[in-house]
């Protein structure tokens, strides 16, 4: 339903840069038929200069003059973008004229023009460069910062705009001379074109929304959306860990592996592969205080259930055969959920907090599983495997345990990513960054 706004997202874009371009050739001219008539009275005054009232006028006319001549630079530099697409729409322009030019000595080439010109217009690559919106490969796995460098770029760019106004506005102020008032139009049409550079803002905003505020396909509630707080968010498959490239300069994964101590959840999830272990193993973690020592730990369940997590909280499960015993079940690396989950399609990475933590072995297992009696003395069993470090495992008794978590939904149950066409944003970036 949304996701044709999402991938018309360019045309938006080109209509208000379009409007953008029209209202600049308006200040254009504008601004070439006052510089015209400025050099004319300053030609004027240069011959009958003989009166001081003469002298004077000049004088404060000629700071007016200086003052909308600032004030349309610097409203050239903040329509930067405007001026890059009306280059462009002349160029097109010229390209056609020649092309149609020489349809008149040969009739053969009509058909190849439109698609030349239709595939110039669709050139993802030509709109990227024309809207100063780059791929850079640092964006891929960080799309805040995409959202960052844009939401800078605009508001300077709206910020001038507005100082350009105000030297037009107070230039053209306290004059009863026709010649000024006119100028007074030239305000009015940088005014106008505030809106469109605020829409570009938003829709920016609504881009970084979703990629980072994302929400899966087997979310099927359309409205009255609420999260809980401890729900972060969930990360889309296209920017989990698997798609990191070791060769592609900015989109490398986390350089120091295993030796990592960010316990930044989005960071383990999209920077690292999913055999990642985040935490040592409880009995190497240094200085435990079981009021505030986390953990992280790997939590695998089906889609539907996931979801229903994001809005509810764990539940501890109490029925079946509980190896630990009655809680909620958490693995070492996302790897190592495989192997335990009875339910797949969702991987959730939670920070926890350990509280009093029982570990036990192997023999100690008949002790705690299928019943709540550690609940009274622990908050936590750890259990060591004997033969893997990557596979122990660990069961809290209560989801209060549980400060906040990420959620990945594996591809198949979730079908956002192919239906917006994310994961294909950055395949036909050239040159790195166009
Ligand atoms: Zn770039
Ligand atoms: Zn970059
Ligand atoms: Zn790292």
């Amino acid at each position: 339903m949304c996701w044709w706004f999402y991938k018309s997202l360019p045309i938006f874009y080109g209509i208000l840069t379009i409007y953008e371009v029209i209202c600049g050739i308006f200040r254009l001219g504008i601004y070439y038929r006052f510089m015209q008539n400025g050099s004319y009275n300053y030609g004027k005054s240069l011959f009958d200069n003989g009166t001081i009232s003469i002298a004077r006028t000049t004088l404060s006319e000629n700071r007016k003059v200086s003052q909308i001549v600032a004030g349309f630079i610097i409203d050239c530099i903040s329509s930067l973008i405007p001026c890059m697409m009306g280059l462009f729409i002349i160029f097109i322009f010229l390209w056609f004229g020649y092309r149609i030019l020489r349809l008149f000595c040969s009739c053969h080439h009509r058909a190849r023009t439109n698609f030349h010109l239709r595939h110039l217009i669709t050139n993802r690559r030509i709109q990227r460069f024309l809207l100063f919106n780059c791929n850079c490969p640092c964006y891929i796995a960080r799309p805040k910062w995409r959202f960052l460098v844009r939401f800078l770029f605009i508001t300077i760019s709206i910020g001038l705009r507005v100082l350009a106004i105000i030297l037009y506005a107070t230039a053209s102020t306290h004059t009863n001379d026709k010649f000024f008032s006119r100028t007074q139009k030239l305000s009015w049409i940088c005014g106008i074109t505030l809106p469109s550079s605020i829409l570009t803002l938003l829709l920016d905003y609504y881009h970084y929304r979703v990629w980072w505020h994302y929400i899966p396909s087997c979310d099927q509630n359309p409205f009255h959306r609420r999260y809980l707080k401890k729900h972060r968010r969930f990360i889309p498959h296209h920017l989990m860990g698997a798609h990191r490239n070791e060769i592609q300069l900015w989109n490398e994964p986390c350089e120091l592996r295993q030796f990592c101590f960010n316990q930044t959840l989005e960071h383990i999830m999209i920077f690292h592969y999913n055999t990642h272990t985040p935490t040592p193993r409880w009995c190497d973690v240094p200085n435990k205080d079981p009021l505030t020592t986390t953990y992280i730990g790997f939590h695998r369940t089906d889609a539907q259930a996931a979801v229903s997590i994001a809005y509810t909280d764990f539940r501890t499960s109490r029925t079946g055969r509980q190896m630990l015993g009655f809680g909620i079940y958490f693995a070492r690396s996302s790897f190592h959920t495989q192997f335990k989950a009875r339910r797949n399609g969702a991987v959730i990475c939670a920070k926890i907090l350990m509280g009093r933590v029982l570990e036990i072995e192997n023999d100690e297992l008949a002790n705690v599983s299928n019943s709540d009696a550690w609940h009274q003395n622990f908050d936590t069993i750890y259990y060591r495997h004997p033969r893997n470090p990557l596979r122990d495992e660990f069961c809290i008794k209560s989801n209060e345990q549980i400060l906040k978590w990420v959620m990945y939904i594996e591809p198949p149950f979730d079908t956002k990513v192919e239906q917006y066409g994310l994961h294909r944003e950055f395949s036909d970036t050239l040159c790195n960054c166009i």
